[in-house]
Formats: C-alpha cells, sequence, structure tokens
C-alpha cells in the first residue's frame, strides 16, 4: 500500500527503530507478506498499552512479530502476550523475533484458527486488557465478540484493516471480506456495549473501550 504525503512525512519524522527494522527484514527473508501493522499504527499501539497500564494482550493475526513486539513494549507488571496465529512457520519466526527482542518469557504462540484459540482462552478464564485484531477479516464480527468476552474492566480493543486498502469504499467491490468488513464497521459504530472512534489513516483503525 502506498501511504499518503503525509502519513509519509510523519513517518519520516521519527528515527529508525533498529528492533522493528531487524522484524522487518526478517519478514522479507523468510518470504512472507510486508503487510505488517504501520509504523504510526504500531507506535500508537505501545501508547495505548501504557496509557491504560496494560498488562496482558492479546493478538490475533501474528505474521513476523512486529505488532507483537509494539504491543509488548507498551505492556507493564506481567508483560503477557498471548497471539494467535493460524501458520505455525509464521509463529515460529514471529517468536524468535520477540526471543531476540528480550521477551522470551513474556510470549506465547497458539497455532490454529484464532477462533478455536479463542473458545479455548474463553474456557480457561482468560482476561486481557489490550486486543489488536489483525487476522481475517471475515471473521471480525466474530472475534470482537469474543474479545468482549475475554475482556477485563476498561479493556482496549484496537482493529486494523477498517478500509482493506480502498476495497471498503468501492461499491464494485462485493467479495466476502469486504462486505464482512462494511458489515463489522457499521456494527462497531453503534455497538453500546463499546465507547469507539475510528482514525482514518493508513488502512483505517477502529478503537474500542469496554465500558
Ligand atoms: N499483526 C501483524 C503485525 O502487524 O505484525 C500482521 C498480521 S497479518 C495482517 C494477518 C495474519 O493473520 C497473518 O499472519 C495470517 O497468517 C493470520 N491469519 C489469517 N487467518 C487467520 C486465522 N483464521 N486465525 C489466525 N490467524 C490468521
Amino acid at each position: 500500500m502506498t501511504n499518503s504525503l503525509e502519513e509519509q512525512y510523519v513517518d519520516g519524522l521519527y528515527a529508525p527503530d533498529p528492533e522493528l527494522e531487524r522484524i522487518v527484514q526478517r519478514i522479507k527473508e523468510h518470504g512472507m507478506p510486508a503487510i505488517s501493522v504501520e509504523d504510526g499504527y504500531g507506535r500508537l499501539l505501545t501508547m495505548l498499552g501504557r496509557m491504560s497500564r496494560a498488562e496482558r494482550a492479546l493478538e490475533l493475526g501474528a505474521l513476523g512479530g512486529y505488532s507483537g513486539l509494539c504491543l509488548l513494549r507498551g505492556l507493564t507488571g506481567e508483560k503477557k502476550l498471548i497471539s494467535l496465529e493460524l501458520k505455525e512457520d509464521y509463529a515460529r519466526v514471529a517468536e524468535q523475533n520477540l526471543i531476540e527482542a528480550g521477551y522470551g518469557d513474556h510470549i506465547e504462540y497458539r497455532i490454529g484458527a484464532a477462533l478455536d484459540s479463542l473458545a479455548d482462552l474463553v474456557s480457561e478464564g482468560q482476561r486481557f486488557d489490550l486486543f489488536f485484531i489483525d487476522a481475517d477479516k471475515e471473521n471480525y464480527t466474530r472475534y470482537l465478540e469474543y474479545c468482549i468476552q475475554l475482556a477485563s474492566s476498561g479493556a482496549i480493543i484496537v482493529v486494523d484493516n477498517l478500509f482493506l486498502r480502498g476495497r471498503t469504499l468501492d461499491k464494485a467491490k462485493q467479495g466476502p471480506s469486504v462486505q464482512a468488513i462494511r458489515k463489522f464497521n457499521a456494527m462497531l459504530a453503534q455497538d453500546e456495549r463499546l465507547e469507539t472512534t475510528m482514525l482514518p489513516a493508513y488502512d483505517g483503525l477502529a478503537i474500542a473501550i469496554v465500558r
């Protein structure tokens, strides 16, 4: 995705981040897709954790660990990240990257379809303070329901890719992901269990507080 001039300008103001650059490089070396969260939203994930004094985060969609590192950097206390990833080889790359970043004792990867892992987390009675939904778009509505069930009081849920790189707003596009994300966005804005906002930069990001 080509970022806007404003997004490029802002990203260019920040010093390079060697740990995140290393993860981007590893993703490339492993032939994985370059679809990590955007720099500005990565910084926001860290800030949201810090501002809310989050101790436990749940990530849906690990890829190579870029957003995982951003989440971990903002956590306090126990500093626990559980990350759900469909592809074992991706999870192993992410895990190795986060071990190298010094977080080996704070991470747990659960391999397989996120819906199955979410059901397990509910039956285990797990609770999280911060969520990042960034896996397959067709399941976003179901993922949100699970995250609400797993949320501690006042937890924050962050959701990426509301615009699907322009497809959400293109009436000619009617594929399953596009239809699912349109429905998800509309439902999120009206959900009275949540206080929400949506940021229209990059590929669109929602931030919700569980009331
Ligand atoms: N959050 C990552 C980051 O910013 O560094 C990027 C995640 S990437 C956009 C989406 C990830 O979701 C991919 O690694 C993909 O394998 C994973 N994924 C897709 N479908 C999934 C599913 N049903 N359950 C769990 N993970 C899934």
